[in-house]
């Protein structure tokens, strides 16, 4: 294995960036939110973010693209700084769930709890809680992830979240299903408007692999300084995204990539080396599972290059 607490050699990098351009045309672009279908589908991005905060990138890390489900991990990680955690454990599991991200069939039989934070039932009621206990949530997850990125230029694109609030029946019917069994408490329509612009969050993959940087620092955020959650809780949520990062895809990249991760229909992938970096890719091109195929396979060319993962 080689050592690269920040050094991992630019040419390995620039190369990746290039061989990325072999995968465009694979796979296609998320269409079911339409302003999501006009994104150039041909791009590739990488930033990685070592524990000091020194960054390393290329091809289009700098190009802002909609974060969508990445804002899973974020809303957890405010839920858990702000929440009891006990009863935010009575609320959802920690369990991966093996079905597509926004399937109702488990819902049913497991009466409104949600498998896991990661799933839309799951983020559902997390934005439930977070509009409970937070005045102005809006406003106060935009202020979270543009101090401990670094980029206070970081918005929501309204675009994108009037969009996927005007075609959100099947979030809607998760959470109304949730509401029936009491697991949401405040207003639906209020949960997916906040969860609608959460998932609209325009970032790029520089910003993502910043505001991710405590998950490899054991909670403290080597960008604003902070820690961001304990080192327990750190650990806790790498496990989930370990376990529940990449839909029902999360048992093969466990194994072939072995690296906590996150992934949004946008086409980014957050992955976490616990110790040592965070990582962000991005490639809009989705396999049939929703996440990215060419951050999906640019991580397993990382995982290569370092010769290891925290599995071995
Ligand atoms: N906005 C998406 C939805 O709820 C998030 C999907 C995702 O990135 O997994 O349908």
């Amino acid at each position: 294995p080689r050592s690269h607490i920040g050094y991992i050699e630019e040419d390995f990098l620039a190369q990746l960036a290039e061989e990325a351009r072999t995968k465009f045309g694979v796979g296609k672009v998320a269409d079911y939110i339409p302003a999501l279908a006009e994104v150039e589908p041909d791009q590739f991005g990488m930033a990685i973010c070592h524990r000091d905060g020194r960054v390393q990138s290329c091809g289009d890390a700098l190009v802002p693209f909609s974060i969508q489900s990445i804002s899973k991990v974020i809303s957890l990680v405010i839920a858990m700084r702000h929440a009891d955690e006990f009863g935010l454990w009575q609320r959802l599991r920690q369990e991966p769930s093996g079905m597509p991200f926004s399937s109702l069939i488990q819902l049913e039989r497991e009466e409104g709890i949600p498998r896991n934070p990661f799933v839309n039932a799951g983020a559902l009621v997390i934005v439930d809680i977070l509009v409970e206990k937070i005045f102005l949530i809006l406003h106060h997850m935009r202020e979270f992830v543009r101090e401990h990125s670094g980029n206070r230029s970081i918005n929501y694109d309204a675009r994108v979240a009037e969009s996927e609030l005007r075609n959100t029946s099947r979030n809607a019917a998760i959470a109304h299903l949730i509401k029936s069994f009491g697991n949401i408490h405040g207003d639906v329509n209020r949960v997916l408007e906040v969860y609608c612009h959460f998932c609209a969050l325009g970032m790029n993959c520089v910003d993502l692999a910043r505001l991710f940087s405590f998950l490899a620092s054991a909670g403290h955020s080597p960008i604003s300084s902070q820690q961001l959650l304990s080192a327990d809780q750190a650990r806790e949520v790498n496990g989930m995204m370990l376990t529940c990062g990449l839909y029902d895809a999360s048992g093969s990249y466990a194994a072939q990539v072995g690296l906590p991760a996150k992934s949004g229909v946008g086409g980014g992938i957050v992955a976490v080396l616990p110790g040592e970096f965070t990582v962000c890719a991005w490639s809009p091109r989705l396999d049939a599972n929703g996440n990215s195929v060419g951050a999906r396979w640019a991580l397993e060319k990382l995982v290569d290059y370092l010769g290891r993962s925290p599995l071995g």
